[in-house]
């Protein structure tokens, strides 16, 4: 077992099994073996990719979509542009990049990123390359300005519980130990208050999903956005309601036992979009888009044609497949979906419907 490992075997034979949500936020968090905390994931060699490390057409769309939000709503400034988890500041390069032309938008914005992983922060840092950055360990410590932020696979890495239905009340799905090894148990049945809504639509034996965590970043950012204007934009792979076991590891691009090496993998569960946007409120939410849509009316088959007219070779190869990659309904463009937060007054940014 992983050193992690050893001691949640050793946390839990004192103190009994654990929710999901806690596992997760060990091994994703933990300061000294935490799977974020200690190593950049995304490099080269890495678990996993993600659509900004894909294309640069991610970000540019992405970001001229902010950035036409932005002059929608009368061009506030200053402004916070913000981003949880910026992985290694790709996506928000290319929305720099690609907003540079829009009269005002560079003076205005102030630039802060949360991400509580070290190593993350210093790529970050490298990628961008700018003085001007702030970061931030939590969503609270954002400024008070209107607020443009772009979340993109962060909701996924947060902590989900598990619950399994039985008559109208739920077993929590725990961390256990048997012969020394970390399961999977069942808690006793217990009522779920948050879960009522989910007994409309469940049946027993049914697994339910639900972040406290995400929903509190939603219920920050919602009523900041609500009252002093903006937009977030949340890029993720999920659906409107969450229904079965999403929780899934991940380590050289290959799926894992999420319970086989506590901190040497990545671990992440499908985001409930509609819990983001009930704690969101009183902000208004979009329709759910699938992200293969979105890119489509921001234009990125003509992005892709424009930028293909100066490669060839493999490099022409490697271009038309990140477009498929990020598009295609058989790749990303299905599974991943996109929903804004935006002010009851503004609409939402451009590629998304109220
Ligand atoms: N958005 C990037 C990276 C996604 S990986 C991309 O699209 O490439 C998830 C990111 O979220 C990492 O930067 C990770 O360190 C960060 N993260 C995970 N949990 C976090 C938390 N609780 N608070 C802030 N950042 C977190």
């Amino acid at each position: 077992m992983t050193p992690l490992g050893q001691r949640l075997a050793r946390q839990i034979a004192a103190s009994g099994p654990m929710t999901v949500a806690d596992y997760m936020a060990a091994c994703l968090g933990d300061p000294e073996h935490g799977y974020y905390t200690t190593r950049d994931p995304l490099g080269a060699g890495g678990d996993f990719t993600t659509a900004p490390e894909i294309s640069q057409m991610f970000g540019e769309l992405v970001g001229l979509a902010l950035a036409q939000g932005w002059l929608d709503q009368g061009a506030p400034a200053p402004f916070a542009l913000a981003e949880p988890g910026p992985g290694r500041g790709t996506l928000m390069a290319d929305i720099l990049r690609a907003t540079r032309a829009v009269p005002g938008f560079h003076d205005a914005l102030r630039l802060h990123l949360v991400e509580t992983s070290p190593a993350l922060r210093q790529a970050q840092a490298a990628t961008l390359g700018r003085d001007d950055i702030t970061w931030h360990d939590s969503i609270t410590a954002l400024p008070d300005l209107p607020l443009f932020l772009v979340a993109n696979e962060f909701f996924d890495a947060l902590p989900i519980r598990q619950a399994v239905r039985e008559g109208a009340a739920w077993r929590e799905r725990v961390v256990g130990l048997r012969d020394g090894a970390l399961c999977l148990g069942l808690s006793d049945p217990t009522p779920l208050p948050q879960l009522a809504h989910r007994l409309e639509d469940t049946r027993d034996g049914d697994i339910v999903e639900f972040s406290p965590a995400a929903e509190a970043i939603a219920a920050e950012i919602g009523p900041r956005i609500a009252t002093r204007g903006g937009a977030a934009l949340i890029v993720d792979y999920g659906d409107w309601r969450s229904l079965g076991d999403t929780l899934q590891a991940v380590r050289r691009h290959e799926h894992a036992d999420p319970l086989a090496e506590p901190g040497e993998a990545d671990l992440t569960a499908h985001v409930d979009f509609e819990a983001l946007a009930q704690a969101a409120q009183p902000c208004s939410a979009s329709r759910l888009t699938p992200q293969g849509v979105f890119l489509e009316r921001l234009g990125i088959t003509q992005r892709a044609q424009a930028l293909a007219r100066g490669l060839t070779g493999a490099e022409l190869e490697t271009h038309v497949a990140a477009h498929r990659r990020l598009t295609h309904p058989a790749e990303m463009g299905t599974l991943f979906k996109v929903m804004a937060l935006f002010p009851k007054t503004a609409t939402p940014p451009p590629g998304l419907d109220a």
